[in-house]
């Protein structure tokens, strides 16, 4: 029997996409996930794609004697860690609960995982950890700063990481730096499924454009950028997913620790993204521009080089791709998977 690989967080947008193409390649996804922001129907949906449904542990990263039966009993290759919670406003409100699922959820997997004697893992990192960069694209080189707890928690594990792989250089690792994660598999049935109203810019448009919002409201019109909105690198979750697949492929072939970023290597204001997606849908998208939105920085996206020389992987779908998909699965599923 293959031995699987476990998928914390694996309930979740970019963990359902990733089952997909962790199947398409020949392996075995086991989830693990809380539901504490997503639905196990997406599990379901990723049958109707693959015609594999991943097994599914309903329980917390942060439940070590659950850790240890599931890493007894499954006996996993390696583990792709994505539980934990990623919402920067909320992250503010509530640090204690981002330390204590994000950093004690790591921390409590990675013992378990000691004890196990299974030391692979794929962690899913930030953009986020690069704070406002000096200049563009962003190599992985560049000094690391975090302005809220949630890009704190990742710094931290970040560095958590490196001190485990320091004492103990059998673990493998990648640190896998996500730029901003958009679209739909191709099928319309999995997509982003945000709780209330979203806080990302691909989700919101979405839901202007099918009814549910009224209008989507620009986040300040005089960033030093060239069309004065806020510049990303959105990156297809479809490439994303392929990317651990690639990350994974590397990991279990050699030895040692590494850090990628993952992204497009191109930037788009957010005023394109508005204007590919009236592009897509084929109407007008009511919008005004208001105040900058705290935290927020002009620019940011990826000098993805290093992920293709040492992967040899990069992104190849490009932003009509990413909008007709996201308005296939918005349209499909107005209300997410409720
Ligand atoms: P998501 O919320 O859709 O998925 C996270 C999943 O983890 C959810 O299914 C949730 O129920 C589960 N979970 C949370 N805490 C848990 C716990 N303690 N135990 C078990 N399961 C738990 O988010 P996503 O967008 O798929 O993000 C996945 C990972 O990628 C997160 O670590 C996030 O910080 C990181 N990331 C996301 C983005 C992005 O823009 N989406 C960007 C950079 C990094
Ligand atoms: N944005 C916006 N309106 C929204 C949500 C986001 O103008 O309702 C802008 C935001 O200011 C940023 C870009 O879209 O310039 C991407 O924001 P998002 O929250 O999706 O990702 P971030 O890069 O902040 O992680």
């Amino acid at each position: 029997m293959t031995q699987p690989i476990l998928v914390t967080g694996g309930a979740g947008y970019i963990g359902s996409h990733t089952c997909v193409a962790l199947i398409e390649s020949g392996h075995t996804p086991l989830v693990l996930d809380n539901l504490c922001n997503s639905s196990s129907e997406s599990l379901e949906r990723v049958r109707r794609i693959s015609g594999v449904r991943p097994g599914f542990v309903e329980g917390d990263v942060r439940d070590a004697a659950l850790l240890d039966r599931v890493l007894a009993e499954q006996r996993p290759q390696a583990v792709i860690h994505f539980a934990g919670l990623k919402a920067v406003g909320e992250s503010v409100q509530q640090p204690l609960e981002y330390y204590d699922n994000n950093v004690g959820g790591t921390v409590t997997l990675l013992q378990a995982m000691q004890r196990a004697g299974l030391r692979n893992l794929i962690f899913s990192s930030s953009a986020t950890v690069y704070g406002d960069p000096a200049s563009v694209p962003i190599r992985e080189d560049f000094p690391r700063s975090a302005t809220n707890p949630y890009g704190r928690s990742k710094l931290m594990i970040e560095d958590v990481l490196g001190d485990l792989y320091r004492a103990d250089p059998a673990w493998r690792i990648a640190r896998l730096r996500y730029f901003n994660p958009v679209g739909a598999h191709p099928s319309g049935l999995i997509g982003e499924d945000p709780r209330g109203v979203p806080n990302n810019l691909l989700p919101y448009i979405t839901q202007v454009a099918v009814g549910r919002l009224s209008r989507l409201r620009i986040f300040g019109g005089d960033w030093p950028t060239p069309d004065g909105t806020g510049v990303r690198d959105f990156i297809h979750v479809m490439d994303l997913a392929e990317g651990h697949v690639a990350a994974l492929r590397h990991l279990l072939a050699h030895e040692g620790m590494f850090t990628v970023n993952l992204g497009t290597g191109q930037g788009c204001s957010v005023l394109q993204m508005v204007q590919a997606f009236e592009r897509c849908c084929g109407r007008g998208l009511p919008y005004e521009i208001v105040q900058r939105r705290a935290g927020d920085i002009a620019e940011c996206w990826a000098d993805p080089a290093q992920a293709q020389r040492l992967l040899n992987w990069k992104a190849v779908r490009d932003l009509d791709t990413i909008c007709a998909d996201a308005w296939r699965w918005q349209q499909a599923n107005p209300a997410g998977y409720a």
